[in-house]
């Protein structure tokens, strides 16, 4: 079972790949030229044979340079299909509502692919966010007012946060995209778990600014995306939000 779930997730993993290297800034993720087409060589422009196309293999046995041109070869196809597989076989383990888990954390993935090459969120990305946060309360009832409240509590909390940020740095520290990404992400998490969740994501940037500043490679005036670190603290909290609570709880 975990192997056909890993092999699952190498497929959907290389097709996340597709999307977030086909993705034009402002576009629409969903359409016809980001799913459709053959893929190419984004070097030669030679269209690949479906040999060419098999997660982690190809990349492998072509030692992650192009069979035509020898052009080398990102390291994100490997990586993200690694980790998409991974989340498949693994999380259903650990989590509980893994299907919508899983889903939440494959537009996570998307996002930070794409924040990281374009510095942009697709608003639809954010939107898909809040439906799933939707299909929580919908497990529990939407007439039900206790299913609404943490989720809603949730959004309030990482849309202000953020959102003063946004307005105190004017617009520099975050971008708009980072904001609604907060909120979404509040509402899909609820209360209390976005908390854990937006202290990860500062953390984790920091310490990624501090590594980039000290090797010199950007210097504070170059924007650093914010998505990937909410994206990477979010897949975080689903996997261990349970276990960080119950030990703040427990001490307090
Ligand atoms: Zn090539």
């Amino acid at each position: 079972m975990i192997f056909w779930l890993f092999a699952l997730g190498l497929a959907v993993g290389s097709f996340l790949n597709v999307i977030s290297l086909r993705y034009k800034a402002g576009g629409h993720l969903f359409t016809a030229d980001v799913l459709k087409g053959r893929s190419h060589c984004p070097y030669c422009q030679k269209t690949l044979r479906w040999f060419e196309l098999v997660p982690l293999l190809s990349f492998a046995i072509q030692m992650g340079r192009c069979r035509h041109c020898r052009h080398s070869l990102t390291w994100q196809y490997p990586i993200v299909e690694v980790i998409t597989a991974s989340v498949f076989a693994f999380v259903p383990v650990y989590v509980q509502a893994a299907p919508i888990w899983i889903v939440a954390i494959l537009v996570l993935i998307l996002i930070a692919l794409i924040d990281a090459r374009l510095s942009v969120i697709p608003d639809q990305l954010n939107l898909f966010l809040l439906f799933l946060g939707f299909v929580f309360i919908g497990i529990k009832g939407f007439q039900n007012i206790n299913a609404w409240s943490p989720h809603l509590i949730g959004l309030a909390a990482g849309l202000s946060f953020l959102g003063l940020i946004f307005v105190v740095s004017r617009g520099r520290a975050m971008g708009m995209g980072d904001v609604k990404m907060a909120a979404a992400l509040g509402f899909l998490f609820a209360w209390p778990k976005i908390v854990p969740l937006l202290m990860t994501a500062f953390m984790l940037g920091g310490l990624w600014a501090t590594i980039v500043l000290l090797s010199r490679k950007k210097t504070l005036k170059d924007a650093i995306p914010f998505g990937p670190f909410l994206a990477l603290a979010g897949v975080l909290v689903v996997i261990w939000g349970d276990l960080v609570l119950r030990s703040f709880y427990g001490f307090l």
